[in-house]
């Protein structure tokens, strides 16, 4: 793992009187169905971000807070403002967050200026703006200009070099981590620099070419990799298992062998599933049923591993003091399919309780510990799938090296 470049957090530097650019992830999940305004229907992100938010201003600091929501592609889209985030947002800080329509110009830059001691107010969706995506400098200059002190609290957006996370940084003279994203980097960190052994990551979800890239680094460094989920059946097929009409990967048929006879060599123990809830379409209703083995029939598909699978898995989680988890072990999203990932969220909760140092990270997993009523059950609950991937893969996360260049 790259070691963690030097930066200062937010409680070591003088805000009083500063105008203090907060970048967090307030890329929450909005509901709009009820026909007025989009409500936050899961506000965990708002209030990971509260502790640096609230110190800002209860230390004196003009603050302007930024995120991004969801993937508007550079154009202003009004179903993804952050106008339900940001009123969410005041509701817990207990005072006025007024929201600026605009990112950057004359009159964010009024509104900012025109700030005292702990103010508050939000700019738009920064992904409205085609720039912050392309880290475009004139975007990033614009941004600097509303600042005297940057903080990065935004760990899931870390691993994306944008002119909000990255391009603007070193333009402003004072930066710092927040408490969220220190604290993201410091648990991820230990635990990779010296975690309690057996140490068992389990890994499920969709796509193998979103996790071949750390599940190379996690061989290296845990005892047992347990996968679930769709990534299963990559695995299994280059094995020669049957695997029906399962979603598979095929262009990474030959990189999944190879991982698991390096795997094998390291003598990691990699555990697949041995059975499955199959059904024969995903459109419309279908009757499911649990394969004997792990072939899963021609004219079938898997949705979720099977009750000896879970239990099997349930079983070397216990028996983990470090339990890592990513991705759900099946379409966790649809009643009926969710009985495996909701054994393993449980079996992580145990872990716990017995002493193991567990950590939940990416959203879906999240939200399926969270469905299984265990969160509170789990050591660290991480706000970033995609960066704490990257920070485990050992890559550089653009959003935390940028905190530590020096100068303007
Ligand atoms: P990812 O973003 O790669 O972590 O994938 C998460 C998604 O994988 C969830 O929306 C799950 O519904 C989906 N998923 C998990 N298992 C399966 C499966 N067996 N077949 C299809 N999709 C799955």
């Amino acid at each position: 793992m790259a070691a963690l470049p030097a930066f200062k957090r937010v409680d070591q530097i003088d805000l009083h009187g500063k105008r203090v650019f907060v970048r967090v992830d307030f890329n929450v999940p909005l509901d709009a169905s009820g026909g007025g305004a989009p409500r936050v229907t899961d506000d965990t992100r708002i209030r990971e971000a509260l502790p640096t938010l609230r110190y800002v201003v209860e230390h004196g600091g003009r603050l302007l807070v930024a995120s991004h929501l969801g993937r508007p592609k550079g154009k202003r889209n009004p179903a993804m403002s952050v106008a339900p985030a940001v009123a969410r947002l005041a509701e817990l800080l207990g005072r006025p967050v007024p929201l600026v329509d605009a990112i950057v110009g004359p009159e964010v830059e009024a509104r900012v200026n025109a700030l005292r001691p702990g103010e508050a107010i939000a700019i738009e969706n920064v992904r409205f703006d085609p720039g912050e995506e392309k880290n475009d400098p004139q975007l990033s200059a614009a941004l600097a200009r509303l600042a005297d002190v940057y903080v990065n609290d935004a760990f899931g957006a870390a691993h994306r070099a944008h002119a909000s996370t990255a391009g603007m940084v070193r333009h402003v003279p004072v930066r710092a981590a927040g408490f969220l994203m220190e604290k993201e980097l410091q648990y991820l960190g230990r635990v990779l620099a010296e975690p309690a052994r057996p140490f068992v990551a389990v890994l499920g979800g969709a796509k193998v070419s979103d996790k071949l890239g750390v599940l190379e680094r996690l061989v290296q460094i845990t005892d047992a990799i347990v996968v679930g989920g769709a990534m299963a059946y990559t695995f299994l097929k280059s094995e020669g298992v049957r695997v029906g009409g399962s979603l598979v990967e095929d262009a990474q048929l030959g990189l999944a062998r190879q991982f698991l006879a390096n795997a094998r060599e390291r003598g990691v123990r990699f555990l697949l599933p041995d059975d499955h809830v199959i059904v024969e379409r995903l459109d419309g209703p279908s009757d499911t049923r649990v394969t004997d083995g792990p072939d899963v029939p021609d004219g079938w598909l898997g949705v979720d591993i099977g009750p000896k699978t879970a239990e099997r898995f349930a079983r070397e989680i216990r028996g983990g003091r470090t339990v890592m988890w990513n991705g759900p072990m099946g379409i966790f999203e649809r009643p009926g399919f969710d009985a495996g990932t909701m054994t393993v969220a449980n079996a992580i909760a145990e872990a716990t309780k017995t002493g193991a140092t567990t950590i939940v990270g990416g959203g879906d997993s999240v939200s399926a510990a969270r469905q299984a009523g265990v969160i509170a059950h789990v050591t660290h609950v991480s706000t970033g799938g995609g960066a704490s991937l990257e920070f485990l893969e050992g890559k550089e996360l653009p959003g935390v090296t940028a905190l530590a260049a020096s100068g303007r």
